[in-house]
């Protein structure tokens, strides 16, 4: 039995992102603030964003760019990123986001992964951009430095140019807006294809439950490479004409500093930072009278720490459900509405089908008349669904079914009001603050490694309840290695949240007769170990 949400359909308009975002905005809302750079405080009105992404359009248009091409911005949260990522869809060009925090290698794997024919960087993530660019066959003229270095365009160059934006006419239902990369359910990160379409959606479908107003000023801590970044603060928040007050990285005293100076009223946050609110006794110094929303999503959020931050700093505290593939929001508790259980992820959204289905059998569940239903994989269907994954049809067939449901590899309840609780994860996925750590990516480097004859990594809970990556490590006959230096050899090739945080030694790695490493049984045997402990 499908279910739905009990939020009236939206209308979707057939425009592109740029259009929709941008093509009717009020002459009184050019001069407002749209983004702020939270360590300088130097400020952008919606006029000159406009502009600035009319200036990236036309430059990447005059260096033969055009609809289809890929470009690739790796960068921190900066006011410069708006325009680009803007600037590159509002060309007709698709933009992969890439992770500020990645080695050389994996932001060369994601710039051949999604073909990118540009590179847009910040001069101090210039040596790994350089490296990745020169191993994916893009030359250094390919490298365009926001803040400049030289040698290389900036952004202030490209918009000296003062090329007119191109004129281009795309479908918003299959023309590639963004690329970001996701491992889904298996396996390793893949392009997920999002179109205009499935942005424009989410952004319609979101507006009812958690829009933001032009009087919201909105800390952007939450990266904008990563699509809840992208898509609550890049393009609900912008929709919202709030002001957007730009975090490169996240810094608790800075965070808190920000809240206060700038008087941020909407802040969208991950559980850990949540947990430093609940927590951090630095908290009690700063003013959070402004704040009327801490909006949490990317991981699970806990009901009492949720709760804790709520009656610290005197605001609500909102929850919300997504993924990548759909583009991501699905789920969220309304601003209005108090009286959802923090545990759970909210409504479905409207134009939204959803179902559950036993992960053994495929039965469906049903949504009970009273009470909540069994557990059950989360399957979403709608117009935020993504096309696919670049390249790689198995991997897409795997995911959305014939029927066009999506299925998420998280295993959810669903109460007869038609709140939606997320009570555990199907797929190998971990997530560690909030990010991905994929463990195919994790076991292949291990197996790198001559030492090592076999490895599997699984998710498990460290002392805080956070969850981590623990590497099981069959060594090869008569070889010594130490825990220490398996997490070292791997630390030295990943972003640190991919660093794997745990090693055991094992005799052997449990796998299915056709060779897949059995994660359950290692997830069990970890389980008894924990309640041993
Ligand atoms: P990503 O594609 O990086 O956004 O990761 C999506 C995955 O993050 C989901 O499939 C879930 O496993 C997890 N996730 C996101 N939001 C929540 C939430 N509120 N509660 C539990 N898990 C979540």
């Amino acid at each position: 039995m499908v279910f739905t949400s009990p939020i009236p359909e939206v209308e979707i308009p057939d425009l592109s992102v740029f259009e929709y975002l941008f093509g009717g905005i009020l002459e009184a809302d050019l001069d407002r603030v749209a983004l702020i750079d939270g360590p300088s405080g130097a400020e952008t009105s919606y006029r000159g964003l406009l502009a600035q992404i009319t200036g990236v359009a036309g430059a990447l248009s005059a260096r033969g760019i055009v609809a289809g091409d890929v470009v690739a911005l790796h960068s921190p949260n900066v006011p410069a990123f708006a325009a680009v990522f803007h600037g590159i869809l509002r060309a007709g060009a698709t933009a992969t986001t890439v992770n500020a925090l990645y080695t050389a290698e994996e932001i060369a794997a994601q710039l051949r992964g999604s073909g990118a024919r540009l590179l847009f960087t910040v001069s101090p993530l210039l040596p790994q951009a350089l490296q990745a660019a020169a191993s994916a066959g893009l030359g250094a003229d390919q490298v365009i430095v926001l803040d400049g270095a030289p040698g290389h365009a900036s952004l202030n160059d490209l918009l000296r140019e003062a090329h007119p934006a191109p004129s281009v006419s795309i479908d918003p239902g299959t023309h590639l807006a963004v690329l970001p990369f996701s491992s889904g359910t298996t396996g390793h990160p893949k392009g997920v294809m999002l179109t205009h379409r499935n942005l424009v959606a989410n952004v319609a479908q979101s507006l009812p439950l958690i829009g933001a107003t032009p009087d919201d000023r909105v800390l952007a801590v939450l990266p904008f490479f990563h699509i809840y970044g992208m898509t609550v603060l890049l393009n609900i928040a912008l929709a919202g004409r709030a002001g957007l007050v730009t975090m490169p990285r996240f810094d608790l005293p800075d965070f808190l500093r920000f809240i206060q100076d700038y008087q941020a009223t909407y802040v969208f946050i991950a559980p850990p930072i949540a947990v430093a609110l609940a927590k951090h006794p630095l908290v009690a110094e700063y003013d959070f009278s402004s704040v009327h929303t801490i909006f949490s999503g990317a991981a699970s959020l806990n009901h009492t720490l949720g709760a804790a931050v709520a009656e610290r700093l005197g605001c609500r505290v909102r929850q919300g459900y997504g993924m990548s593939e759909m583009s991501p929001v699905s789920h969220a508790i309304p601003l209005d509405r108090g009286d959802i259980p923090l545990d759970s992820v909210g409504l479905t959204l409207p134009n939204i089908e959803c179902k559950l289905i036993d992960p053994e059998t495929g039965a469906e569940i049903h949504q009970p008349a009273e009470g909540t239903s069994a557990p059950g994989e989360l399957l979403c269907r709608g117009p935020n669904i993504m096309l696919g994954y670049l390249g790689n049809d198995a991997a897409t067939a795997e995911t959305l079914d014939a029927d066009g449901f999506l299925h998420t590899g998280d295993i959810a309840t669903v109460s007869s009001d038609g709140y939606v609780t997320i009570v555990d994860r199907l797929k190998e996925l971990i997530k560690y603050k909030g990010y991905q750590v994929a463990p195919a990516e994790l076991e292949a480097l291990l197996l790198g490694h001559p030492l090592i004859y076999d490895a599997a990594v699984i998710g498990v809970p460290d002392d805080a309840g956070e969850e981590v990556p623990k590497a099981f490590v069959v060594l090869q006959p008569d070889a010594a290695l130490t825990g220490d230096e398996v997490m070292a050899f791997i630390a030295g090739q990943v972003a640190p949240h991919k660093k794997v945080r745990r090693v055991q030694f094992t005799g052997q790695i449990p796998k299915s007769l056709s060779g897949k490493i059995l994660r359950k049984d290692l997830r069990a045997a970890e389980a008894l170990l924990a309640e041993e402990a």
